[in-house]
């Protein structure tokens, strides 16, 4: 039984796709047009199980648990997964019969989509895999608040260790990023010229070394470096960038262009691929990976800064293992993030080198306490 490339919706099913792609007829939409993949192969029934996991918790799906349907129950609306427009409602029977064939994994071997039975006792995943937290972040975060991070370093460099290589990215010599700074260097006014109510300006933007990383002395903490420790912190676009620098309306902003100068090794936070992590033993790798990127990403205000201190111990041990730097996703805007160990890395071109106005910024708000029923006695000050 086949999927098509248009009915498949999750970004992980799709890439699977396009590794392996076979000639048929789609089970969702019947048309043979498009390249289809065979979804009783196993890697594909252990992938589209770790994909349930990745957006769903089981309570979602697992009809102990409460959710009503059980897989078909999700697949059958709008989902994260497949596109949901049958030709027949008989296909999508046939389809879930096979969706998946066992939701256990045997012997060892592939992904559980329930937790199964504790000794005695029914357990559950709790959370989808994109929002489960690993406990060891905590735990590091705990030890932190107590000793220097040198003493911690170790065990993080002995955990992380083995798990590089299924983060591990190259980024080619020539690919371009960008940099900001709030500010410019000059203004100047068109005298010469100037009407009567309104004089034109000209901002020169910083350049060079104005808009590189500070040297060691001037380096102030980060959230990946620390004090009087110099990176590069560098972002997809210039969107990306200025959003970065968390500029007011009205604020004025240089932009600088940088172009990498060699081919650079980094750990790659910002697009884990859960294909690599298909057993029940991986996915808690995939977990623990993917709450270090959650941490780079997360937004900080700038009075929470001892936060800082776990993110600066996972940049430390990547920088022991020998990565040129992290990418990670950005907190503000769409792209991503790039910091580099070593400043020298990328050269500055003055060719995008602009004064950018910030016309406005976006707020989303939410309450912090929606659906909390606050009773003083069960809660405690924390
Ligand atoms: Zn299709």
């Amino acid at each position: 039984m086949f999927i098509c490339k248009n009915c498949l919706k999750d970004k992980f099913l799709k890439d699977y796709l396009r590794d392996y792609p076979q000639k048929g007829k789609c089970i969702i939409c019947r048309s043979e047009s498009h390249t289809v993949t065979d979804i009783e192969a196993e890697e594909f029934q252990n992938l589209f199980k770790a994909v349930v996991r990745y957006h769903y918790a089981e309570y979602h799906y697992n009809n102990h648990w409460g959710g009503a349907f059980g897989i078909e129950g999700i697949l059958l609306n709008e989902n994260a997964i497949i596109e949901h427009r049958f030709h027949d409602e008989g296909d999508s029977d046939l389809l879930y019969t096979l969706l998946p064939k066992d939701v256990y994994a045997r012997d060892g071997n592939g992904v559980s989509l329930y937790y199964g039975f504790d000794e005695y006792i029914r357990g559950l995943f709790t959370t989808s895999l994109q929002k489960e937290n690993s406990k060891m972040i905590s735990t590091f975060e705990k030890e932190l608040n107590e000793k220097n991070h040198y003493v911690v370093e170790e065990k993080a460099k002995s955990l992380l260790e083995p798990l590089a290589s299924q983060i591990e990215n190259k980024i080619s010599i020539g690919k371009s990023f960008y940099r900001a700074r709030i500010g410019f260097e000059k203004r100047y006014a068109d005298l010469l010229n100037p009407e009567y109510d309104k004089i034109t300006y000209y901002y020169e933007p910083y350049r060079e070394k104005n808009i590189q990383a500070p040297p060691p002395p001037k380096a102030s903490a980060g959230r990946l470096n620390r004090q009087g420790v110099s990176y590069l912190y560098l972002s997809s676009d210039i969107k990306t960038a200025v959003s970065e620098v968390r500029p007011h309306p009205g604020h004025l902003v240089s932009v600088g262009k940088f172009i990498l100068s060699r081919e650079i090794r980094i750990a790659d936070l910002e697009s884990i691929n859960l294909r690599k992590f298909c057993t029940d033993d991986k996915i808690k790798e995939f977990i623990f990976l993917n709450s270090i990127g959650k941490k780079f990403s997360m937004p900080i205000t700038p009075e929470e800064r001892e936060q800082y201190l776990i993110t600066q111990l996972f940049a430390d041990t990547f920088r022991l293992l020998e990565f040129d730097g992290i990418r990670f996703k950005s907190s503000v805007s769409d792209g991503y993030n790039i910091v580099l160990f070593d400043a020298n890395l990328c050269k500055y071109t003055n060719e995008e080198s602009d004064v950018l106005l910030c016309e406005e910024v976006k707020y989303s708000i939410r309450g912090i306490n929606e659906g909390v029923v606050f009773d003083k006695e069960d809660f405690e000050e924390y």
